[in-house]
Parts: C-alpha cells; sequence; structure tokens
C-alpha cells in the first residue's frame, strides 16, 4: 500500500476534528464561502466532502490542504506524519535518499491536484472563452450603441481597444456557447452563471475585463447608457472576490511616480488616456487592506467620485494607508463634475472616427 492509499484510509471525520472544525452529525459551516447555516457534508463511507451552498467537494487530504493552506505535497508529507504509524522513522532512516517518486504515487498526486488546484485557471479560460466568442459575434444595433456611448463618454479607438472592453451582441448565443464547452459548476463556481443556470450579464451587455498578469480575472458588466429603472449600473460577477483594475499597471510604475486611484474603472481608464497611470477599486466601498502593499513605492493620489459616498471613501482610505505608511494625497473634483471622466469629457469632448465593435 503506498502512502495515499493509506491516508485515504483516515477518516475524514477525525482529519476534520484534528483540524479543528466544528462538526456536528457530520455537518459544518463552510470554510470555503461566507455560509450562517451547516452547508458542508462530511461522508465517512467515501471520506469525502460535498458543500451544499457552494458545491465545493474533495477529500480529507484535500480538506486538509485547503485548511492548512499548504500545497498537496507538503500536505501529504504532513499528514503522513501525523497518521501513519512509523512513517517518521523511515522518513529519518532514509533521509536524503528516498527518492520520491517511491515514496509518493505521482500520479494519483497529479489526479488531486488537477481537480483541486487550478480554480483560478479555469476560471480564466471561462472569462476569456467568453471574451472571444463576444468579439466575433456579428456586429448588430447593441454593439453600435455601446460604442456610440463609449464615444460619447470621451473614450478613444486606442482606450477601448486596450483595455479589451467587449459586448455580449447575441445573450442566447454566447449563453449556448458557454454551456456546451464548460461544466455547469465551473460556470457557476466562476460567477458567470447564477443558481439558475443563467449567464448574469443579461442587461449588462457591455463587459470590462479585469486583467492580472495577462489573465482576465475578473468581470465587471455596464448597462449601456442609463439604466432603466430597478437595474443596477454595474453587474458584479457572483461571489467572486473583486481584483484591482488595471492592476499590472502598478508593476511597471516607478518609485515615487504617482499613481491614481479611482472609484469606477472608466475614471482609470480615462486617466490612462489622458497619459497618467491608474487603477480603480470597482467600487468605493470595498478596499482589501492586502491590497495596500501594492502601493508601496508609489505616490497615491485619491480620485475619487465627487459625492458623498466618495468623500467618505477617501476619507477611510487615506486612514488606511496611513497605517501602513503609505504616502496618499486627495484630488478633488471641481464643484459641478460627478467623477473624473466627466471631467476630462467636459473639458475636451471627442470626435474622433470610432471603428470597431
Ligand atoms: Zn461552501
Amino acid at each position: 500500500m503506498n502512502i495515499l492509499d493509506e491516508l485515504n484510509q483516515v477518516s475524514i471525520l477525525q482529519v476534520a476534528e484534528d483540524l479543528g472544525l466544528d462538526v456536528k452529525r457530520q455537518r459544518m459551516i463552510c470554510p470555503f464561502h461566507e455560509d450562517d447555516t451547516p452547508s458542508l457534508v462530511l461522508y465517512p463511507h467515501t471520506n469525502s466532502f460535498y458543500c451544499f451552498g457552494c458545491a465545493k467537494t474533495g477529500n480529507a487530504i484535500s480538506l486538509y490542504s485547503e485548511i492548512k493552506k499548504m500545497d498537496i505535497k507538503s500536505t501529504i508529507q504532513e499528514m503522513a506524519v501525523e497518521y501513519i504509524p512509523g512513517f517518521q522513522q523511515s522518513k529519518k532512516f532514509a533521509k536524503k535518499k528516498l527518492p520520491t517518486s517511491n515514496l509518493f504515487d505521482v500520479a494519483a498526486i497529479r489526479r488531486i491536484q488537477e481537480r483541486e488546484k487550478p480554480t483560478e485557471e479555469i476560471h480564466s479560460q471561462i472569462y476569456e472563452a467568453f471574451r472571444n466568442f463576444c468579439l466575433q459575434q456579428q456586429s448588430n444595433e447593441l454593439s453600435q450603441s455601446a460604442l456610440a456611448y463609449l464615444k460619447q463618454r470621451g473614450f478613444t479607438d486606442k482606450t477601448i481597444k486596450d483595455f479589451n472592453l467587449f459586448v455580449i451582441k447575441d445573450y442566447t448565443e454566447v449563453t449556448w456557447y458557454l454551456k456546451q464547452h464548460f461544466s455547469t459548476l465551473d460556470l457557476q463556481e466562476s460567477g458567470l452563471y447564477n443558481q439558475q443556470n443563467n449567464l448574469i450579464f443579461y442587461a449588462h451587455s457591455l463587459i470590462i475585463p479585469y486583467y492580472r498578469e495577462g489573465r482576465i480575472v475578473y468581470l465587471q458588466g455596464r448597462v449601456i447608457g442609463k439604466p432603466s429603472e430597478g437595474t443596477n449600473r454595474y453587474c458584479f460577477l457572483n461571489n467572486q472576490p473583486l481584483t484591482l483594475f488595471n492592476v499590472d499597471a502598478l508593476k511597471k510604475t516607478k518609485t515615487d511616480e504617482t499613481v491614481y486611484v479611482t472609484e469606477g474603472a472608466f475614471d482609470c481608464m480615462r486617466l490612462v488616456q489622458e497619459g497618467k497611470t491608474a487603477v480603480s477599486l470597482g467600487t468605493a466601498n470595498i478596499f482589501k487592506k492586502e491590497w495596500a502593499k501594492l502601493f508601496k513605492r508609489v505616490n497615491v493620489v485619491f480620485y475619487l467620485d465627487n459625492d458623498k459616498a466618495g468623500h467618505k471613501a477617501a476619507e477611510e482610505l487615506e486612514k488606511i494607508f496611513t497605517h501602513f505608511n503609505i504616502s496618499s494625497t486627495r484630488k478633488n473634483l471641481p464643484e459641478n463634475y460627478k467623477d473624473v471622466n466627466d471631467y476630462y469629457t467636459g473639458k475636451l469632448g471627442s470626435n474622433e472616427q470610432l471603428g470597431m465593435f
């Protein structure tokens, strides 16, 4: 019996208990989503778990690795020491000689890794397939009005292209296409499909992709023009953590360079169009403390919306940044302008020819 087989004999109930998880009648509060009732069920007969809230599934080893935030290989090492009698001893005896290929069933480890690890990768694949399909859809009235809208807001052809904005030209078609190529579970987990298995961007046909290291890691939909009553202007992915928009720009900055932090992605795009360096928070009321370190080397200028929420957010953000010892200042818009983009559009306007979408 190899180590993996032996570990698979260890009861998942035991492992959960050892991990300090609060299991009652084989159920527990799910640690993988915001759960207020115990949605995660442990199945001792198959030594596996399943969450009825977020559909997360796995076995004792993946549970251990997720909770301890360790990769599969170190998990197996640590679990072997903990659960396999005599493992520590044999390891000590054969300290350097024992090749890992003998110690572990490499193919089995890879199987676990493939099942557990690359959810981010799968999500990026889904987002990119979504974008690519939309881009090759026939241009139509919807895409024309999206283009007209962007143009009216002062964006140039180059900006629209550089930020890879795209439009869902035919909702039914792209819904069908993605369902053909990805599992329901992956589509829902990616946040692009809801529990009813529908693509979430129904009213929000203009899509703003968020990139990190060249991959799409997040999507935001926008209504084209003014939203109708009862509809929000923006639509964000279901249950996906918000990330910074244009975050890759921070990597290219020089020390002490000025970086503008805006609320909306459009404001960020507009500042970039004006030759500045900018990132956007997506929304004024979320800032993750782990983002602060990304701004260590630069001079941060908050350039938020000219409303109550914007002013309040700027105050909060300044506090957070001061706490992390990062220099930041605030730039206020002149009284009549609501946000950065309006300000520039009001000032400059735009009448370039645009021939995309
Ligand atoms: Zn869950």
